[in-house]
């Protein structure tokens, strides 16, 4: 069955290609009002994997697509018309453009912890460069994969876009395919095995990976901003976030001060209802069992190696529920220092100078972003030149993902590639260069035999141009 997907797809590939900018306007608009009809079910379908609040799948699943998707319609003109090449002395006679050209048939892999977003966004990219696509969503959010499968079908005929829904076994078997470009958003881990499968037919890849973005915030700092913004993207979504700060270094100064602002910010999120946070319907819960145990066991690790719970730490496996937890630690080999937590478990970490939380931040992989939160410009300039990212968020976090003028993307261990706006139209596209001889041919000049006048005039041109 899959197979023959992708065969169908395969054989309407130059079709999908060759289509026009209306016509890709037009699916564009299809699942823009299939979203704004069926708006409730994707809400639903989000509360039903991990009790996702309504609020925060418009703000943070419904909203981005959309805003994505209107900005595709807005430019798609603009993007797909060829664009002129200034010309070169040599080649003065010449006409030269790139085109942005399908990829041809593409495979879509998304994982669970923005089920939506993160299926249709790249999705909208495709579509707008002129793909077909085959999507497989994470099997851990199985709700909004089957609600993606139902809007798909009911929207595109199979040979133009498909969902094939199922484990890691069926994204194996789809990896065999000889697809012309694979969009894969999830773990490193995984993102390699996907690397080495798209090796075998050089097949051009995006990994949009994972990772420990850091925030370091210096005593310069405006700290109630600053706690109010790590709350808030540390705990949205429950820390299941790619880009949500993963760890927080702190200079000495101000840690006692800092800390207590964190708290106060988690009360006031959270708790101002009165209800304890177990019982607020704003508060997610962990996506399975599986990623439940995992957390829980970094918080026991981190305690069993010294470090100290300031806030939370409960938490409950009948309903996957982990408080928000703040951990002082200065542990370099624990696992929540270590690995990617991808939860709602924060360590803070006390720093003296700038150079050693550089330094610890260049002990870890290349994260897919460095959070800094400063007034100071040396001190921003000197964490920035001494460390790699995919990107840089000064005094913000999290909001970087919602703009659609910037590539969004990682960086060695955190992925290749870039997503959003231009930058996705351009992944899913072939940059074909084209160049097309004027009437009068300048380079007649150089053709053989070599005459001592076409010495001299080489000569020139290798000395000054
Ligand atoms: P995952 O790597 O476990 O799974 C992602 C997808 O890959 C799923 O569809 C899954 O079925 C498939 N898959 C799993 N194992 C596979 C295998 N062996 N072969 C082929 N396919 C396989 O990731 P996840 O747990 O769904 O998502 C969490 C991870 O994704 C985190 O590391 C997070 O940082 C990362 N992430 C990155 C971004 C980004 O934009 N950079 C966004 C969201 C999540």
């Amino acid at each position: 069955m899959r197979k023959e997907i992708f065969q169908l797809q395969f054989e309407n590939k130059t079709n999908i290609k060759n289509t026009f900018e209306k016509e890709r306007i037009q699916k564009l608009i299809k699942i823009q009002k299939w979203i704004l009809t069926n708006r409730d079910r994707i809400k639903t379908a989000l509360h039903n994997d991990f009790k996702k609040n309504f609020d925060e799948t418009d703000l943070t699943e419904i909203y981005p697509v959309l805003s994505e998707l209107k900005h595709a319609k807005r430019n798609l003109k603009k993007w797909m018309n060829p664009k002129s090449v200034r010309r070169t002395l040599t080649l003065l006679t010449h006409k030269v453009f790139i085109k942005y050209e399908a990829k041809g048939n593409v495979l879509i892999i998304s994982p669970w912890n923005y089920p939506f977003l993160l299926t249709i966004g790249p999705l909208i990219s495709a579509i707008a460069a002129g793909n077909s696509v085959i999507i497989k969503p994470s099997e851990f959010s199985e709700n909004t994969g089957k609600l993606i499968e139902e809007m798909i079908s009911e929207l595109f005929p199979q040979n133009e876009i498909a969902v094939i829904r199922g484990n890691r076994n069926v994204s194996s078997e789809l990896l065999e395919l000889n697809f012309d470009h694979i969009f894969f958003t999830g773990s490193t881990e995984v993102g390699k095995i996907i690397a080495k499968s798209a090796a075998i037919n050089l097949t051009s890849i995006t990994l949009e990976l994972g990772g420990k973005s850091p925030v370091i915030i210096d005593e310069t700092a405006d700290l109630k901003s600053a706690a109010e913004k790590i709350v808030w993207g540390k705990f949205l979504n429950k820390g299941q976030t790619c880009i949500a700060p993963d760890y927080v270094l702190v200079d000495k100064k101000i840690i006692s001060q800092f800390s207590k602002l964190l708290i106060e910010s988690i009360d006031k999120f959270y708790k101002s209802s009165g209800n304890n946070i177990q019982e607020n319907g704003d508060y997610a819960r962990i996506i399975s069992e599986k990623h439940h145990n995992k957390l829980t066991e970094m918080i026991e690790n981190a305690l069993v190696n010294g470090s100290k719970i300031i806030y939370g730490g409960n938490h409950n496996l009948e309903n996957r529920f982990i408080e928000p937890t703040l951990i002082l630690t200065n542990c370099k080999n624990c696992k929540i220092t270590e690995e990617e937590i991808f939860g709602p478990i924060l360590p803070i970490i006390e720093y003296e100078k700038t150079d050693d939380a550089i330094e610890w931040i260049n002990n870890l992989c290349a994260p897919l972003t460095i959070y800094i939160f400063s007034k100071n410009k040396k001190v921003i300039d000197k964490i920035t030149s001494q460390t790699e990212s995919g990107g840089v968020g000064i005094n913000d976090l999290v909001v970087q993902f919602s703009h659609y003028h910037l590539p969004f993307g990682g960086v060695k261990n955190s992925g290749m590639g870039r997503s959003h706006g231009f930058a996705g139209f351009k992944t899913f596209s072939n940059e074909r260069s084209y160049i097309k001889s004027g009437r009068f041919n300048l380079l007649k000049i150089i053709y053989p035999p070599y005459t001592n006048f076409k010495k001299k005039i080489i000569d020139l041109l290798v000395r000054y141009f």
